[in-house]
């Protein structure tokens, strides 16, 4: 089988973690299998880049320099351990510290410019990743596995939306194609750098936060590959969350509908958009542990598979707010929902959740914090002859919300199931402050406060039972 396999952070985080990797790459060669493998940057690293970069822009560059510091640290001391006495060592110590040294370049520029752009975030963003290939590639090759470092600004061609770019399928495959298919055919493992891309024009972009695991999916998809395996810290995809619902526990099966819902709404161990490339395939992919490398993990394919539950997972997804076009204009006049939509379509703000009233009488949903300040101007500039003439009120909005979904293909034509989860929500003391459920009827979401989502989240897992498997 031709396998993508991804690590992420923590995967590749600790000198421990790396001899998992070593060992896992190596079982699967030696059972025939063609690998190519997509690192993320080593844990906490990402984090560090992008925290400085910010520092650098309100004046505070020392914080680079510490940065700087810090990662050469976590990198040294994994080369020192896989790669000590070696030339390897040197060449991939002087690679990333060539790297560390564009990183205090630019956030210095950033400080005196005072401006960072989302495209210098990306640049910035994507370096982890960047230093960490090299080091996975002359660690597997130390171990006698043949492996050759890749950027994937050179395999992944994107669109120009820094931050979350969208990758484009047709310039990525050929590309994927040209770049890895020889090296795979002479016996080569590739290790490519996650989390990034290119557009057209050859500018770094991101594929969002998490976002090595969307990498792997569409590399799996460009190579026809026949599964891609996204290692991870936690034995697969869980019920809840398990830092929240310690007795959260792994879900062996699930459709890709089922992982849509679930990551779109906040389970962060697979990015939100990951599923797509392998869904449009059908290539089956599966989330492992690499500290439990025996686990089955989950598997993720086109069929649902009956675990004898109505609702398999919770998720809850953080720092949202509610918005709320309202007014008596509203009633029976057509166009407002459709202009509100547009005047927030205009500000690419993503859309997690619509709810209306059947009276008509407002229309609310639910978007980024972050999103907010530019939403409400956009809206108030479409509405604004409505709100002067009091045919709609000023646009409202409630921060500290959080959505709430609750996910299972067998909730489907199953009557009862909202009934359960608004009486333990009840019995909590829970408001909830909006509801809506998709036609697919996988997914019930609720927004509720957020100082009230972890004892939600609770609730709905003990309510449906999710923590006996
Ligand atoms: P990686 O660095 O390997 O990409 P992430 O931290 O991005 O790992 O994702 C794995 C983490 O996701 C887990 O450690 C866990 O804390 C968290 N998580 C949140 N919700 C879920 C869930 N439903 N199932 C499994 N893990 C979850
Ligand atoms: N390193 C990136 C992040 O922390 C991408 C990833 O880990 O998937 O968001
Ligand atoms: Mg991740």
């Amino acid at each position: 089988m031709l396998i993508v396999m991804k690590f992420g952070g923590t995967s590749v985080g600790s000198v421990d973690a790396l001899k998992n990797v070593v060992k896992i790459v190596s079982d699967a060669r030696q059972n025939g299998h063609e690998i190519v493998v997509v690192v993320s940057a080593m844990s906490g690293v990402t984090n560090l880049l992008l925290n400085a970069a910010a520092q650098a822009e309100v004046g505070h560059e020392e914080i680079a320099h510490q940065a700087k510091t810090e990662i050469a640290h976590k990198h040294a001391e994994a080369t020192l351990h896989f790669l000590d006495h070696t030339p390897e060592r040197d060449a991939v110590l002087a690679e990333i510290n060539t790297l560390l040294d564009e990183f205090e370049a630019l956030c210095h520029g950033i400080c005196v410019l005072g401006e960072l752009t989302p495209r210098a975030l990306d640049v910035i963003g994507g370096l982890g990743e960047r230093m960490n290939a090299p080091q996975v590639a002359a660690i597997l090759n130390r171990a006698g596995l043949p492996a050759a470092s890749i950027e994937a600004t050179q395999l992944i061609v994107t669109d120009n939306c820094f931050g979350s770019a969208i990758p484009l399928i047709d310039e990525t495959e050929a590309n994927t194609q040209a770049r890895l298919r020889p090296l795979l055919d002479a016996g080569k493992i590739p290790v490519v750098t996650g989390f990034i891309g290119s557009t057209e024009d050859g500018i770094p972009t991101t594929l969002g936060r998490g976002g090595s695991d969307y990498s792997a999916t569409i590399l799996g998809r460009a190579l026809g590959a026949d599964e891609v395996w996204i290692w991870t810290d936690v034995n697969g995809v869980m019920t809840a969350d398990p830092r929240v619902v310690p007795e959260a526990h792994p879900i062996s099966h699930l459709s890709y509908a089922e992982i849509s819902e679930l990551s779109y709404f906040g389970a962060k161990v697979l990015h939100s958009q990951a599923i797509r490339p392998a869904r449009r395939v059908n290539m089956p992919v599966r989330i492992l542990n690499t500290f439990a490398p025996d686990h089955p993990g989950t598997l993720i394919t086109a069929d649902y598979k009956n675990n004898g539950k109505t609702v398999k997972a919770v998720t809850a997804i953080k720092n949202m707010s509610l918005v709320t076009v309202s007014g008596p204009g509203m009633i029976g006049i057509t166009g407002v929902a459709g202009r509100t939509f547009t005047a927030v379509a205009r500000t690419s703000t993503n859309v997690l959740m619509i709810s209306q009233a059947s009276s008509e009488q407002s229309i609310c949903f639910v978007i980024p914090t972050s999103d907010v300040p530019k939403v409400v101007a956009s809206l108030e500039a479409e509405l604004i002859r409505e709100i002067e003439r009091r045919d709609l009120e000023q646009i409202k909005w409630e921060e500290d919300t959080v959505i709430l979904a609750v996910v299972g293909a067998g909730m489907k034509g199953q009557p009862g199931v909202s009934g359960r989860l608004f009486g333990a929500l009840g019995q909590e003391k829970i408001n909830i402050i909006a509801i809506a459920q998709g036609s697919s009827e996988f997914n019930i979401s609720l927004v509720v406060a957020q100082g009230e989502a972890d004892l939600a989240v609770k609730a709905i897992h003990r309510e449906f039972k999710l923590e006996k498997p």
